[in-house]
């Protein structure tokens, strides 16, 4: 049978279960997982390898051929081997002329080589239709069957029909194939699966730092300052009693931290009055990890909630408790009820709870699945209305809480403010600007800089 009537068998329409012949080439994890699940879904697989020889590992029903045989049996070639290997295919240029061959290859490093995987095949091949396909899977997910990573199949290519061609099979397999454009695109999608949460580095180090930094300030306040100058062994509020102020902390620096550079690019634009120059870089890139920022916020709160909700059964505050009704037993005296308190604490819960439910709600419309059904008006609304709305309540709640604390002597241990005080200098430099920049004389030019108006346009010559 020669080449062409191989094409075209290869690309008849198909009225049965059966679906097209694919040549695979290599014989490893990834070939065989494909060629597994392609067999699945109705392919014919045939595979390219050094040994003919067919080995329990290959799925049944598959063929075993030299590279040369195998690549005549089909249009599409998948090439399941590492790029160092790529100079085998040299000499089978003329038999892989005009077909579609797909490059699969990951790097280890991110931007390992001058050009990507696929535009080097590309060269090696120059009669090939080359398609980038299938790096973003693994050979896990494809033979366990439970996909349980990303389902996103990233595809690109010069050779529009091929690229269909591809995204077809991709599409077969019960993947998701999205179209990335040409090959210039495969760099790109090779550094993808390198990535380890690249927009999560910045506010998960600044969250670890804060993290340390606010529970050794409580450990020396809480723990070492009143064992020393009180006598009192409070090392168990290591478990409790600390985690349970230092979350409330991060959550609202953590918050304040999402919307402060909105505040500081304003100041900017007014200040330059345009908004055609960039911002400089660190508060680019603290822009775009806000909604990070913003879920570990999130994370920390819903921690708060729950160290909050276990008070209640802790040996050291049934204690307490306790021992408040003894002492009023033994004095025979029972203290009246302070109004001014009960509303206070009242007050306090119910902005907690505001403010964490605004806050899951924002947090949630976040997500992607959820973001992608509300129009960009709604998107908007949500994370700066209501988020603005969350950053009040849970000021407030702060406030509340800590406020009699703050003109008190008792609470500047060794001179140091309470980490309650310390929370507020974010949040409330955030709100403060956002009140000046809401002012008509403040909000009106503001508008027209993001509308395109310029303070000092520049003439064109
Ligand atoms: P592998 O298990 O090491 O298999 C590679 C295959 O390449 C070998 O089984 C062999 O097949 C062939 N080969 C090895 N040396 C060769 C040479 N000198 N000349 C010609 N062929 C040679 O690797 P793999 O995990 O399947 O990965 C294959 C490709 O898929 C890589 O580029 C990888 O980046 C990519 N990928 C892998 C995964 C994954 O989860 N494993 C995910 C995405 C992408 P024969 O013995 O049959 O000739």
């Amino acid at each position: 049978m020669n080449t062409n009537s191989a094409n075209l068998m290869a690309l008849a329409p198909n009225t049965s279960n059966k679906r097209e012949t694919v040549c695979i080439f290599g014989t490893g994890d990834f070939g065989r997982a494909l060629g597994h699940k392609m067999i699945q879904c109705g392919y014919s697989v045939v595979y390219g390898s050094r040994s003919t020889q067919i080995s329990n590992l290959i799925p049944k029903d598959a063929e075993v051929l030299s590279h040369a045989e195998a690549a005549q049996r089909a249009v599409i070639i998948i090439i399941a081997i590492q790029r160092q290997h790529y100079n085998f295919l040299t000499p089978l240029a003329e038999i892989l002329h005009g077909k579609v061959v797909v490059d699969i290859s990951n790097n280890l490093k991110l931007n390992q080589y001058p050009e990507s995987n696929a535009e080097y095949l590309a060269q090696l091949l120059p009669g090939a239709r080359v398609v980038k396909a299938f790096n973003t899977v693994s050979a896990w997910a494809l033979q366990s069957g439970a996909l349980d990573a990303s389902r996103q199949v990233l595809v690109c290519g010069d050779d529009m029909e091929a690229k269909q061609m591809v995204m077809n099979i991709v599409h077969a397999l019960g993947l998701t194939p999205l179209d990335q454009g040409s090959l210039l695109a495969a760099q790109e999608i090779e550094n993808y699966p390198l990535q380890l949460f690249p927009m999560w580095k910045f506010p998960v180090f600044l969250s670890l730092g804060l993290t340390a930094f606010f529970f050794f300030y409580c450990l020396a306040l809480d723990v070492i300052y009143t064992y020393v100058y009180e006598n009192n062994n409070f090392s168990f509020f290591i478990a409790i009693t600390i985690p349970n102020r230092v979350c409330p902390v991060m959550a609202l620096i953590l918050l304040g931290l999402v919307y402060l550079p909105g505040v500081l690019a304003a100041i900017i634009q007014l200040y330059r009055g345009t908004k055609y120059h960039r911002f400089p870089d660190w508060l680019d890139k603290w822009m775009l990890c806000r909604k990070q920022l913003g879920l570990i916020a999130l994370a920390f709160a819903s921690l708060h909630a729950v160290f909050t909700l276990v008070s209640p059964i802790r040996s050291f505050v049934r204690w307490r408790t306790s021992k408040g009704i003894i002492s009023q037993a033994l004095n025979n005296k029972t203290e009246p009820l302070d109004t001014t308190n009960a509303w206070l604490s009242d007050s306090y819960l119910a902005l907690g709870i505001l403010g964490f439910f605004f806050f899951v709600l924002v947090g949630i419309t976040s997500l992607p699945s959820v973001s992608n059904s509300v129009n960009w008006r709604e998107f908007r609304f949500v994370q700066s209305k209501l988020g603005y709305v969350t950053l009040i309540l849970c000021t407030a709640h702060t406030l509340v809480y800590g406020g009699k604390w703050f003109l008190s002597p008792s609470a500047y241990r060794w001179y140091l403010p309470n980490i309650y005080m310390l929370s507020l200098v974010v949040p409330c430099t955030v709100l403060v600007v956002k009140f000046v920049l809401i002012f008509p004389c403040v909000d009106k030019p503001l508008t027209q800089i993001r509308q395109g108006w310029e303070r000092n346009p520049k003439s064109s010559e």
